[in-house]
């Protein structure tokens, strides 16, 4: 297969953005789209990248197309939409790399239309958020042929590390199970938290004794100082995208009818707190819904609801 040079990247958010910077930073000559165009403008204008205002010329002559999207329908209507999309553009032999936390079932039914016209799908979500993007060290979970992913190994090499995961969605479906587990971490932790103030201890110091006990988590060590007690809430991962995984969790479960009463009442607390929130809500403010549900303010030195 040939070595790949050209990329077409779709999807400058947050985490695509830093994404995108690693890949011309290693070289590549990457071809950028956001549907928002300002966006686009302003990523080729800052690292001199190709530009791309329609999905056609993001794949035209590209060796792999990169999609970091909100969701497995927006990464549908990319790939296969009426008009303007990547699928009647790119030519046989090139592959897509979904990078996107999405639907495995989805991603599996993109793979079968794509191999159709001889283009490869492998999916590779991620996990590290923004500040691992950033750093180009971002978790990869890898799912589909070795051909395909050994082909693909440089691209993801240059914003992380790549842990393959079996067949095509075998890494949306452990990405969605990370989350899962990271999120009934997060709730866990705050519910501690919550019941420590009530008893009249120091959320600042529950947090620090935590990490030197076997109480530690991710949310321990790296969200609750950082962003719920600090009152900044600004992790950069939205609380909604944070629900869309736990759903994509439930629904594996549930078609392989798991009972899984833990991962069912975690995504329904998240769901909750999302209903309940602004739109573009950060995943961290479910911690304002804990407190409320205890009947305590955690980031407030001084307030006392005991
Ligand atoms: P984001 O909302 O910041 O970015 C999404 C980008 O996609 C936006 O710039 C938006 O304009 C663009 N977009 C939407 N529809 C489009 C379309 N039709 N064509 C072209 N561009 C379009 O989201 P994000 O936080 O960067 O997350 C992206 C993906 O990565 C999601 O699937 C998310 O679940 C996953 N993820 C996020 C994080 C995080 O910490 N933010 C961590 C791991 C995984």
């Amino acid at each position: 297969m040939p070595e790949v040079k050209r990329i077409g990247f779709v999807g400058l958010g947050r985490m695509g953005w830093p994404m995108a910077r690693e890949l011309v930073g290693a070289g590549f000559e990457v071809v950028v789209h956001d549907v928002q165009h300002d966006r686009t403008g302003a990523f080729v204008e800052e690292y001199s990248a190709g530009r791309a205002e329609r999905l056609a010329e993001v794949a035209a002559g590209a060796d792999v197309v990169v999609t970091m999207l909100p969701d497995s329908g927006i990464v549908g209507a990319v790939l296969f939409g009426d008009g303007d999309n990547v699928a009647d553009h790119l030519t046989s032999g090139a592959t897509v790399i979904e990078m996107s936390s999405g639907v495995p079932d989805a991603t599996i039914g993109f793979g079968v239309r794509l191999s159709e016209r001889g283009i490869g799908l492998i999916d590779a979500p991620v996990s590290g958020g923004v500040k691992r993007a950033e750093d180009g060290s971002l978790a990869i979970m890898t799912g589909g042929t070795d051909k395909e992913v050994d082909r693909c190994r440089p691209v993801l090499e240059a914003m992380g590390s790549v842990l393959k995961t079996g067949q095509l969605g075998s890494g949306q479906a452990m990405k969605s199970l990370n989350n899962l587990v990271s999120a009934g971490g997060f709730l866990i932790g705050i519910e501690a938290l919550a019941i420590g103030r009530k008893f009249g201890l120091d959320p600042d110091t529950m947090v620090d004794v935590l990490n030197a006990s076997t109480g530690s988590n991710n949310s321990t060590q790296k969200k609750f100082k950082q962003f719920v007690l600090s009152g900044r809430y600004d992790s950069g991962f939205a609380l909604d995208l944070m629900v869309k995984d736990l759903t994509i969790a439930l629904g594996i479960a549930e078609r392989s009818e798991a009972a899984v009463p833990f991962a069912a009442l975690c995504r329904e607390l998240w769901a909750s707190a999302r209903n309940g929130s602004g739109a573009g809500a950060d995943h961290t403010e479910i911690a304002r819904f804990s407190e409320r549900l205890a009947g305590t303010v955690l980031s407030e030195p001084d307030s006392k609801s005991d």
